[in-house]
């Protein structure tokens, strides 16, 4: 049986939950609660996040940070759903929802910062088809270590607060140990969650959740005379902003479906993701994705594309005459190329130190590129061989044409007026030195499997500081040994 925890206890906790999504029309979402787990036990609290929160739970027994966030004991206050919405999944498109996931409700800071509290892997909803609802501890912890060192990276991303076991084994191919994650995020709102409603002939439902997402993200458009072509353009911006972002540091999201598609700007789902380590733009690493269509390199073309499906959504709102928002958004959507190009090229731009704009620097860049792919060259070592770093696996610096490249680039840098400190300053800003490398992320997910979390706590740590060089000649720097067959990804997880 559900219980809910008193107002006293609450208060020391600090929750301040003030729900809105959950006000809005009953088609859009399911009123319900987390199923009841058998023997919750806590496996990861995230203090940080709990302080960013204004949360506290230091007088709180295990048992009971179990039970709250296994969802056995829910907060006062909570207002518990499953959300509705649809996606195009591997470019078809389906009705979806929340089908392992509940919002909890909309938590307050005191400066009235609003986060969706979600828990993952709480149990069948009306949205469940024909899945568990539930979620194994592995991909649970990999979403936690993952989503948290993209936060430290600096890239907009759901959080994570809690994981625990829940007593209970999931039947995957084996039986796994069940767990529950409780997902921090600036919302749930998806691309897939306007083409639910538009899917749903609701014109009305459609007005409501555009003015819910332009009052809650984007206020600053609310009285502009074109809001809905505002929001394209706003979400535009964000998402370049995003997948540059990735592109930056090799992350390869692995499902891009548009029901993963936050219109907030953050990343969403942490499924197949990984990080790639040579240089490969073709790499996937997901076992599903055998076209390659969310393949290193195609994220910012398939970006554009949920992109041009969130402005299907937004016509009716664009003009009541439908060729003419058709044009209005295929132009803006257009100009997706070109904003990409300049984002990317100030990115890469960056991570040479290249602080003055030049003409050839584009032809520099690809020529680096083509020059890793060709070597096989490790994506992040390279970047911390060029910040000087005492990195494993530069033997692309005994390559003829990348010295080549190396003298040019040196030139190029001579040429600035700044100073080498301030290029490699500009370069240690967006060169991590540690990200959570595959191999890495697997032994310590065996290690968790196994009871044993500390190797999950230490690379949680080194994670925090992805800029800093922390231990000289860690492990955490190194790829895979080359002997270690591809790695894979599985969904459905
Ligand atoms: P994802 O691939 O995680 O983005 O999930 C796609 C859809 O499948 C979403 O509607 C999920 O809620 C649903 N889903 C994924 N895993 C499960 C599960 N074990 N049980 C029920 N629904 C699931
Ligand atoms: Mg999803």
């Amino acid at each position: 049986m559900l219980k809910k925890y008193n107002m006293s206890y609450n208060n020391k906790i600090g929750w301040r939950f003030d729900n809105t999504y959950s006000k809005l029309p009953g088609s859009m979402l399911t009123r319900l609660a987390p199923t009841p787990v058998k023997a919750p036990e806590l496996v990861v609290l995230n203090h940080s996040l709990s302080k960013m929160l204004e949360l506290d739970f230091s007088s709180t027994s295990d048992k009971n940070l179990a039970s709250i966030f296994s969802g056995n004991l829910l907060p006062e206050g909570s207002d518990t759903i499953a959300q509705a919405y649809a996606g195009h999944q591997f470019g078809y498109f389906t009705m979806l929802g929340d089908g392992r996931a509940i919002l909890i409700g909309e938590h307050l800071s005191k400066n009235n910062k609003r986060f969706d509290i979600q828990f993952k892997g709480s149990g069948k909803t009306p949205y469940s088809r024909n899945g568990d609802g539930r979620a194994a501890l592995g991909p649970m912890l990999r979403e936690y270590i993952v989503s948290e060192a993209m936060h430290s990276l600096g890239i907009p991303t759901t959080r994570s607060l809690a994981v625990v076991k829940t007593g209970e084994n999931v039947i995957r191919e084996t039986p796994l140990p069940g767990a529950i994650l409780t997902r921090v995020a600036a919302s749930h709102i998806r691309v897939g969650t306007f083409q639910y409603v538009t899917a749903t002939e609701d014109e009305k439902n459609l007005k409501t959740l555009f003015d819910y997402t332009i009052d809650r993200h984007y206020p600053k458009i609310k009285d502009s005379k074109t809001p809905a072509i505002d929001l394209l353009k706003i979400v535009m911006e964000k998402q370049i902003k995003l997948v540059v972002d990735w592109m930056r540091v090799g992350f390869i999201h692995g499902v891009m479906n548009t029901d993963n598609m936050a219109i907030s700007g953050e990343t969403i789902d942490y499924g197949p993701c990984a990080f790639m380590d040579a240089y490969d733009p073709e790499t996937v690493f997901s076992s599903i994705d055998h076209n390659g269509r969310y393949a290193y390199f195609n994220q910012p073309g398939i970006t554009k594309w949920n992109l041009a499906r969130f402005a299907e959504t937004l016509l009716p709102l664009i003009d009541k005459n439908k060729d003419k928002a058709i044009k209005i958004v295929t132009e803006i959507i257009n100009n997706f190329g070109e904003i990409y190009k300049k984002n990317w090229l100030e990115m890469m731009r960056k991570k040479l130190g290249l602080i003055e704009k030049k003409n050839n620097d584009e032809k520099l860049i690809n020529d680096l590129l083509s020059l890793l792919h060709e070597q096989k060259a490790d994506y992040t070592n390279t970047f911390c061989s060029l910040m000087n770093e005492d990195v494993q696996n530069d033997k692309i610096f005994n390559n003829k044409e990348f010295i080549d490249w190396h003298q040019k680039w040196k030139e190029c840098l001579a040429k600035n007026n700044n100073s080498t400190e301030e290029s490699l300053k500009l370069m240690r800003s967006v060169n991590p030195i540690v990200i959570p490398r595959n191999h890495k992320v697997e032994e310590v997910l065996e290690a968790a499997n196994k009871d044993d979390l500390n190797p999950f706590h230490d690379f949680l740590k080194v994670l925090e500081k992805p800029y800093e060089n922390q231990i000289k000649n860690n492990n955490y720097q190194s790829p895979a040994p080359p002997s270690e067959k591809k790695y894979q990804t599985f969904c459905g997880t």
